[in-house]
């Protein structure tokens, strides 16, 4: 069995891609190995963010760890809230209020093209560093729609002909199974399984 650690707390994440490794992997949270630090995401990228997270857990652990950063990249707002998309109304607001100040900065935009991009630094256990990277393409839309999710769900609409071909549906509106075939996080993850599956 191989372990691989995963710089983050978020168990729903780890149990999503336990789910999607092979059975001789097993991914464990920092809490899992009885580290509770939270790490500082100081980095102007999604790319920095990710190799830290990554590279304070090797450097807890010395294990082969990986980590991920996601963030919605709006084309006219030249890739905002991208790498802040947490935090893109202050320190203290929730998606609720992230969601009004992005809708407030595009009401008057035609151009409404975004994307979701996750990237995944793994640091394998020779110390070698690799990233992988998934997006799915899309528009903000002009109001909420849909319950589900999470995050920017509610005005995101993904370009997909096959999943949403009137390109009317928000994530929101979407059944998880439906939004993990065409995720961001669910392209970043098989490419970064697919690797370490040639690797073990
Ligand atoms: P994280 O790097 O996965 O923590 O994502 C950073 C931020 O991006 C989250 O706090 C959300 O605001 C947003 N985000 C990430 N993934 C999604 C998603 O699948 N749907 C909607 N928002 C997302």
């Amino acid at each position: 069995m191989t372990t691989l650690i995963f710089a983050s707390h978020n168990k729903n994440k780890a149990a999503e891609i336990n789910a999607l490794t092979e059975p001789n992997i097993h991914i464990s949270t920092l809490n899992e190995v009885g580290i509770s630090d939270e790490i500082a995401e100081t980095a102007q990228t999604l790319e920095g963010n990710a190799l830290i997270k990554a590279r304070f857990a090797r450097q807890k652990t010395g294990k082969a760890c990986f980590a991920d950063d996601t963030g919605l990249e709006v084309e006219v707002l030249g890739g905002e809230p991208g790498v802040y998309s947490a935090r893109y109304a202050g320190e203290d607001c929730n998606s609720e209020n992230n969601i009004d100040k992005l809708l407030s900065k595009l009401s008057n935009a035609t151009n409404r093209k975004a994307r979701f991009r996750t990237v995944v630094a793994y640091i394998s256990a020779d110390g070698k560093e690799h990233l992988f990277e998934g997006i799915v393409e899309g528009q903000i839309a002009h109001k909420r729609a849909g319950s589900n999710g999470f995050g920017y769900d509610a005005v995101f609409i993904p370009t997909d002909d096959n999943i949403n071909p009137n390109g009317t549906l928000t994530f929101a509106q979407m059944d998880l199974t439906v939004k993990n075939q065409i995720s961001h996080r669910a392209r970043a993850i098989s490419k970064f399984v697919e690797f370490i599956a040639n690797e073990h």
